[in-house]
């Protein structure tokens, strides 16, 4: 039986209880040190596939700003986070972009869409003449 154990600070909340997690054989199966229940969710999350929300931005063609912030609607996998970074480096759109816009649904297969977090507006053209 394979045991080791993490200490893993909660960030559910700004108490951010330093928690020992006991791990045997890829499972946790005991967590110290946490003040609440979500402690221990997020042990299990953190312990066994740690996630992260990723926000980073994409591309504008014609709209007001050149780039769009966005970020994954959902935590994906970190050992993923660089891949879906290079994606969204290759990835351009059209302007106007609209709030909670997807721009890449299902990325890589996490389930989590990439999700405009603010809006773009189309760049008016000046009238020639
Ligand atoms: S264990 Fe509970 S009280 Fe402690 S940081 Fe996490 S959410 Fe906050």
């Amino acid at each position: 039986m394979k045991r080791e154990k993490k200490e893993i600070t909660c960030i559910v909340c700004p108490v951010g209880c330093l928690m020992e997690v006991i791990i045997e054989d890829g499972k946790v199966v005991e967590v110290r040190g946490n003040e609440c229940k979500r402690g221990v969710d997020y042990a299990h999350q953190e312990a066994i596939m740690t996630k992260r929300t990723l926000t980073t931005t994409v591309r504008v063609k014609g709209g007001l700003l050149p780039l769009a912030p966005v970020k994954t609607h959902l935590p994906v996998p970190k050992r993923k986070i660089k891949a879906i970074t290079e994606l969204i480096a290759q990835v351009e759109v059209e302007a106007p972009v609209a709030i909670d816009e997807i721009i890449v649904a299902d990325v890589l297969g996490t389930g989590a869409n990439i999700v405009a977090t603010r809006s773009i507006p189309a760049k008016v053209e000046d009238a020639v003449g």
